[in-house]
């Protein structure tokens, strides 16, 4: 399941995340953590889907460093485009 706060796109992170942050600290543009206190745990979550090349780069590190494998990628949509 991808957590609704997810911007719609061809990146995701789903509720397998442990909430290690690592995401944030590599792509910050795209990913944020759940601030929300009210929640048993926290999470991590897009906030905005990559539009230039240097962004789809950290984000495919993201999903490809990401302890719990909790970032899904839809390889039909993925930025293909080059740098703006
Ligand atoms: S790197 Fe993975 S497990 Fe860690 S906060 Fe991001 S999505 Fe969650």
């Amino acid at each position: 399941m991808i957590f609704i706060e997810n911007i719609k796109g061809p990146y995701s992170v789903t509720d397998k995340c442990i909430g290690c942050d690592l995401c944030v600290a590599i792509a910050p543009t795209n990913f944020a953590a759940n601030a929300d206190e009210t929640v048993e745990y926290g999470y991590c979550y897009v906030i905005k889907q990559p539009d230039n090349a240097q962004e789809h780069a950290l984000c495919m590190e993201a999903v490809n460093i990401c302890p719990a494998d909790a970032i899904t990628t839809d390889s039909h949509n993925r930025f293909t485009g080059g740098e703006k």
